[in-house]
């Protein structure tokens, strides 16, 4: 059978100057499972290098590792985690344990990575620390544990997935005699059960207590001496050496865990926490905000132009076309509205004629707008009288001298006072008020609507304008799907009406295209100002995370030794990252929404998105997952052993 751990012709070279420098000079060595053996040699003979290079930590940089026959050259990063995290537990001269997580956090750590649920971790952990005499300490953290007590902690850690094989680094280094001696009496009892233990000293006395001693100086062997027989030879061999088949993908459990971790490390760190928040919250409060703005101004944009008619088509005289007479435009007739009028699709044409006039009634004079239309002008616009009746076809017909006055002029000539049945001089002529329009409002440029009168077309022309050339005809369509047709048809007829185009039409359906894309395009653009926000968040998250890596790269070395593969590493930064950028993102919502409901106080329109807020969080998200990458993969490509140094 093949001894447990067999090297051969190990050399280990270090970069360094011109010239690499070797520190170990072929290394040969056969450890049986079962042995309890010390590698003793003075500081700087090497020891620590073998011993990285035993547990998988580093690689030779020639020579041939065999463990269990296997050959650890060929093995990629994530056998190497599994040897790690199956087979050898590590106790270091300086403990390397988490600061941040507590004795029994610490014990347990190799297992979350052998994928044991937290209840199990826990017992597990609980025992073992109790069978060390640590069963009060539980929850302390390593700097409340004197020296002696760490180190327990740490043996209880290498135990935590079996320890086969017991990997001590000094571990009486940094204690007084008195701990020292009990650290040994624990890796003898070790022994005793059947571990493997090799231990790593530069004292006669600590190696005294293994039953083989090989002594090392300047990167060899030159001493290779056994006391005793071994203890249990043999015993606790693996017989299967190949590392399992492991999924890429996490599992629950793992994402779960990993989440915990995240979270704690960031309330560690709260106020920094929420320092690198605020670009993210920021970020997406201004996305939610600004198109919640944009949104809002363009509803209430199209709604009004809605309100004007979306079924409307304004034909108007082409002033480069225009033939003059009388000084007004001569193109439009009253005719050209008849004939419209029987185009298909056309609901109603009305024609116009508009100026200004002196509006006299109980003593009072106002200047108003008069408006010379035919009888379905409140069809057209849907807009009726509030009091009284618009004038009809038989008032047209028989040039009667009526009115319709608007609700301003209604208040400047008669007060409170009736208007119906009274009559008021347009322009010195007098005209009869049969009705009385609702209340209208301003347009969206400030005109008031309501200061206006309406006489019949025909009493107009006659009476007042002495003309009948028309400042427009407005045609309402049944359809506005076909809206585009009928303002064809109806160039078309007045072309060969007038033998010549000479009017242009404005369809105020393609108005309320223009001007929807107009919002959009505003709405973009407050959207992607506040989208580089987000995107100056996410690269505070990087830098953070960078930071958080940098910091943490000892625990980082405390993972991998224990038996971190890499994915692991990677998916903790990652999660760390995407927690902070998510979380920064549910706040962000959250001040977006209070915002934005604050502008509405100040009467700004505003129309708020769930799309828009799902999407701005899952982009806070995606950030974070994004530039949490680089530093995770960072942290994740660290070498062990050097990670490890950095304390
Ligand atoms: P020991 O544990 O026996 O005291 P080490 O194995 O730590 O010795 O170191 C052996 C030699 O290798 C030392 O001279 C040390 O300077 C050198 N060495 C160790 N690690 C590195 C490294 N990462 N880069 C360069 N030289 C190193
Ligand atoms: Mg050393």
């Amino acid at each position: 059978m093949a001894p447990l751990i067999e090297l051969s012709g190990i050399r280990k070279r270090y970069p360094g100057g011109e010239q690499d420098v070797e520190v170990l000079h072929g290394i040969d060595l056969r450890i049986e499972a079962g042995e309890f053996v010390a590698i003793m040699g003075s500081s700087g003979s090497g020891k620590s290098t073998l011993m990285h290079i035993l547990g998988c930590l580093d690689r030779a940089s020639e020579g041939d590792y065999r463990f269990a026959g296997r050959d650890v050259g060929e093995l990629d990063h994530q056998a190497l985690a599994w040897l790690r995290r199956e087979m050898f537990g590590f106790v270091f001269q300086s403990y390397h344990l988490i600061s941040t997580a507590s004795a029994w956090e610490n014990v347990a750590l190799p297992a979350i990575y052998a994928g044991l649920s937290r209840d199990q971790r826990r017992q597990r952990a609980q025992r073992l620390l109790t069978d060390l005499g640590l069963g009060d300490r539980l929850d302390h953290r390593p700097w409340q544990l004197s020296g002696g007590q760490q180190q327990r902690v740490s043996i209880a850690r290498a135990l935590m997935n079996g320890g086969r094989v017991i990997l001590a680094d000094e571990p009486t280094g940094a204690l007084d005699s008195v701990s020292g001696e009990a650290v040994m009496t624990q890796l003898q009892a070790l022994a005793e059960a059947g571990h493997t233990v090799i231990v790593i000293t530069h004292d006669a006395d600590v190696a005294a207590h293994a039953d083989r001693v090989v002594e090392l100086h300047d990167g060899r062997i030159v001493a290779d001496t056994r006391r005793r027989p071994a203890r249990r030879p043999g015993a606790d061999a693996p017989d299967d050496l190949s590392p399992p088949e492991e999924s890429r993908v996490p599992d629950a459990g793992e994402v779960g865990e990993a989440v915990t971790m995240a979270l704690r490390s960031l309330r560690a760190n709260w106020l920094r926490t929420l320092l690198t928040l605020l670009g993210i919250v920021i970020g997406v409060g201004a996305v939610v905000v600004m198109l919640a703005i944009g949104q809002g101004a363009k509803q209430d944009v199209v709604a009004r132009i809605g309100d004007m008619g979306t079924n409307l088509l304004v034909i108007r005289p082409d002033r480069g076309q225009q033939r003059v007479a009388d000084g007004v435009i001569a193109t439009l007739v009253p005719a050209d509205a008849d004939a419209l009028r029987e185009l298909p699709n056309v609901r109603a044409a009305v024609p116009e004629i508009a100026g200004s006039v002196t509006a006299r009634a109980n003593g009072q004079d106002v200047t108003t707008s008069v408006k010379a239309v035919s009888e379905d002008y409140p069809v057209l616009r849907d807009w009726r009288p509030e009091s009284g009746i618009f004038f009809s076809r038989v008032d047209q017909d028989r040039y009667a001298p009526v009115a319709v006055i608007g609700r301003t002029v209604r208040e400047k000539l008669f007060g409170d006072g009736d208007a119906l049945g009274q009559f008021i001089l347009l322009d010195s002529i007098p005209f009869q008020v049969i009705g009385v329009m609702s209340a209208q409002g301003a347009t969206n440029w400030g005109d008031d609507q309501d200061d206006v009168v309406f006489v019949p077309l025909s009493t107009g022309t006659l009476r007042l304008f002495g003309q009948n050339y028309l400042r427009s005809i407005t045609l309402a369509v049944d359809d506005v799907a076909h809206i585009d047709a009928t303002e064809q048809a109806a160039v078309e007829l007045l072309t060969q009406r007038h033998g010549t185009e000479d009017v242009r039409v404005f369809n105020m359906a393609s108005l309320l295209d223009m001007v929807s894309d107009t919002q959009n395009t505003l709405t973009m653009l407050l959207g992607s100002i506040a989208a580089i926000s987000l995107l100056v968040g996410g690269i505070g998250v990087m830098n953070i995370m960078l930071v958080s890596v940098t910091e943490r790269i000892h625990e980082i070395g405390i993972r991998m030794a224990t038996g971190a593969r890499q994915r692991n590493i990677l998916q903790q930064f990652l999660t760390e990252a995407v927690v902070v950028s998510a979380l920064g993102g549910v706040i962000g919502v959250a001040l977006g929404v209070a915002v934005g409901l604050l502008l509405t106080l100040f009467g700004l329109p505003i129309l708020f998105s769930v799309p828009v807020a799902v999407a701005a969080f899952l982009c806070a998200a995606v950030i974070g997952l994004v530039f949490g990458f680089a530093p995770a993969l960072k942290a994740a490509r660290l070498n062990p052993v050097e990670a490890l140094s950095n304390e």
